[in-house]
């Protein structure tokens, strides 16, 4: 059984107030009230209250600082389909906007269990064209599959084998292609764990043990490369991160190595305040430490499609470690981590959530070019080989 507890009505409001002192409270809480009411005695597979789904999904939305519109329609997003709930209802009672992005995750429900049977590729395909609408509804979708993902021991074993391939083949690599870095590792990382649960706990307790041995070492790195930056003038804020299993494991598989011979286990970022910093950055990296030849990538002069910018560099650090560093700008760390979700929401802006993407993110552009070749494509198989090799 689930011992998971379910976040009340005043703790969503107060997630979204603190990144939206503006938000309408007043909705918000009626689609709480809504949503509950019409999923009344529904429960999950977890035998929780059905209402926690919809509330965790709206809770994971908060975390990428998503509009109004968005964290409603994450509350309602099974309403029309499990529930009494109807389209002309939720018009009615929370405007078109919010009646379009319930909808919208309706269809992608509804064709995503016609489609189960069919090839994976066809899926992919049809579930871009369904969201070209508005890219808020992949968003929830994608939050939908994440918060079924992180309670999947409840269903049973054959369908959850189902729904982590599809996770790892549609829903990881389209977060990528949004570029929401953090979402896809941890879909792909649960999905690997579900598939494969023993190359899983064995990357795992490598990697636990590589960090206890290294603590140290890690903390060294940091705190060198800071001094090295500061006694060059130069702010920065640097700090090492830990790589997920899946990463670990699908490199280890692609370059057929063992786990010793991996370089860039520890990964390090350095975050500045502008662009010409991180070009001053670099140069103070590459004059103290010698720099492995080619592993280098300017991603800011040449941003990736899906909106990623960021300076790599592999360098021979303290203690003969090879050392991957990432140096980048406070926003380009905030696109790294959230892609197109950094863009819907500027409450200074009178636009459209919808408008402003359109705007200001070259990954919805991108988004939109790849949904336009798809319509055009007679062979979604050959799209999603490519897709892969890209990804
Ligand atoms: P490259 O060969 O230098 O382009 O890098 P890899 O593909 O080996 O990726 C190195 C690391 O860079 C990854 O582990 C990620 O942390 C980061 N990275 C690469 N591409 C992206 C991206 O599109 N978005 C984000 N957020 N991080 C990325």
């Amino acid at each position: 059984k689930s011992r998971a507890r379910m976040m009340r009505q005043y703790d969503l409001v107060e997630r979204v107030r603190s990144y939206n002192p503006d938000t309408n409270e007043d909705l918000l809480n009626r689609a709480y009230v809504y949503a509950m009411k019409a999923h009344g005695s529904q429960t999950r597979a977890s035998g929780d209250p059905y209402f926690s789904h919809p509330l965790e999904v709206a809770a994971i939305l908060t975390d990428l600082k998503l509009d109004d519109a968005t964290i409603v329609s994450a509350l309602l997003h099974d309403t029309i389909e499990d529930t009494e709930a109807t389209r002309a209802e939720i018009d009615q009672v929370f405007g078109q906007e919010i009646g379009a992005l319930v909808e919208g995750l309706t269809k992608l429900k509804r064709l995503e269990l016609v489609s189960r049977e069919a090839k994976q590729a066809e899926n992919l395909r049809k579930l871009l064209l369904a969201i070209s609408d508005d890219v808020r509804v992949l968003l929830i979708k994608l939050a939908d599959r994440l918060h079924n993902m992180r309670t999947l021991e409840f269903v049973p074993p054959a369908s959850r084998r189902r729904i982590a391939e599809e996770t790892l083949d549609i829903y990881g690599p389209l977060a990528g292609r949004m570029g929401m870095q953090e979402m896809r590792e941890e879909l792909e990382d649960l999905s690997f764990r579900t598939l494969d649960p023993e190359a899983y706990s064995v990357v795992r307790q490598r990697l636990d043990s590589l960090a206890e041995h290294n603590r140290n070492l890690i903390g060294e790195i940091e705190s060198q490369l800071s001094k090295d930056f500061q006694k060059n003038g130069v702010k920065a804020h640097v700090y090492g991160r830990r790589k997920q299993p899946f990463s670990i494991w699908t490199k280890m598989q692609r370059k057929s190595v063992g786990f010793e011979q991996l370089s860039d286990i520890f990964g390090f970022r350095v975050v500045l305040k502008d662009v010409e910093s991180c070009y001053r950055a670099l140069g103070i990296v590459h004059t103290t430490w010698p720099v492995v030849p080619g592993r280098f990538k300017d991603y800011i002069s040449t941003p990736k499609q899906n909106d990623y910018r960021s300076i790599h560099t592999t360098v021979i650090g303290p203690g003969k470690q090879r050392v991957e560093l990432q140096i980048r700008t406070e926003e380009m760390d905030q696109i790294a981590e959230l892609g197109i979700a950094a863009h819907v929401f500027y409450k200074d802006l009178a636009e459209s959530p919808t408008e402003r993407l359109k705007h200001e993110s070259s990954a919805f552009a991108w988004l939109r070019r790849t949904i336009a070749i798809l319509s055009d494509s007679a062979n979604p198989e050959e799209f999603l080989e490519h897709t892969k090799l890209e990804l």
